[in-house]
């Protein structure tokens, strides 16, 4: 395990209040119709209503990252034993299968950075045994920051699992400070390396506009270049849905963002879709 023991930024004045309305209370939410996965499980392997992180990216629907990251093996006390989460598993996908409501995706996310969990692997053993059991055709996936991909471990686990979308909002460290306020040294380059090392994956890229805004020319041309370096399968670009912990950020309009996904088709032909 890394060194994650860190300060935590400061947040802004003008950052001001950050909403915790959408933090999870247990190890299954959902389901939810999503445009980019369809009826949408999820699952939280981080601890109740509290966010963990090794970001702290300024659109987070989670609020800021308020706790330093969790590195020492008293910061893992509240996170949910693999024997809770297949009991929550279990009970919570018995009472969707009794109602009808089948998954089309079961989707490892929740409060923070899912592969933070100090289990991962025997957890994702577990969801995909039970997924096997409940519901065959729900395709699995984990969305992550990618910053814990250097560790051979949790790369095996994200890789049993059907998709792995790694968040990727800019081509540049400086930016990428901006974007996504990270907590723990890292970079770009380390993450290009660790990403070329799973069996594939799929690119997450959030644009926002106002305060912070990673949509100019140059910045849309060094993210075309990173995301041609990983080669993804195919990317998703969105930008915010709701409204974001950062004030004063704004919400990229449709046009602009179906423009970036066309530049980064013709310029590397990977596929990419606006959500
Ligand atoms: S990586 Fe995800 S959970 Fe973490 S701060 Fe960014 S958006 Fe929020």
């Amino acid at each position: 395990m890394y060194h994650l023991g860190v300060t935590l930024p400061k947040v802004e004045p003008h950052y001001i209040e950050f909403k915790d309305w959408d933090l999870k209370a247990g190890v299954v939410y959902g389901p939810f119709r999503t445009r980019r996965h369809g009826n949408s499980l999820g699952i939280n392997l981080l601890p109740s209503m509290r966010k963990h992180c090794t970001f702290n990216c300024v659109y987070c629907q989670c609020g800021w990252t308020r706790e330093a990251v969790p590195w020492r093996p008293e910061d893992f006390v509240d996170y949910p034993s693999p024997a809770r989460v297949r009991d929550e598993i279990e009970c919570r996908f018995g009472e969707l299968l009794v109602e009808g409501n089948v998954p089309d995706a079961i989707i490892v996310s929740g409060n923070g950075e899912p592969t933070l969990y100090p289990r991962l692997e025997k957890a994702i053993d577990v969801i995909l045994e039970v997924r096997d059991r409940f519901f065959p055709n729900a395709r699995t996936g984990v969305l992550t920051a990618g910053t814990q991909l250097g560790r051979q471990e949790v790369r095996c686990a994200v890789d049993r699992l059907d998709e792995r979308m790694v968040k990727i909002d800019a081509g540049s460290d400086k930016l990428r400070k901006k974007v996504n306020l990270p907590l723990i040294d890292f970079d770009l380059d380390q993450l290009e390396r660790w990403v070329k090392l799973l069996r594939d994956c799929i690119v997450q890229s959030c644009f926002v506009r106002g305060r912070i805004d990673n949509t100019a020319e140059k910045d849309v041309g060094d993210w075309v270049a990173c995301v041609a370096r990983i080669r993804p399968k195919c990317v998703h670009v969105y930008s915010l849905d709701r409204t974001p912990p950062a004030q004063e950020l704004l919400k990229v309009d449709r046009v602009s963002l179906e423009r970036i996904a066309s530049r980064l088709h013709a310029e590397t032909g990977i596929e990419a879709k606006v959500y």
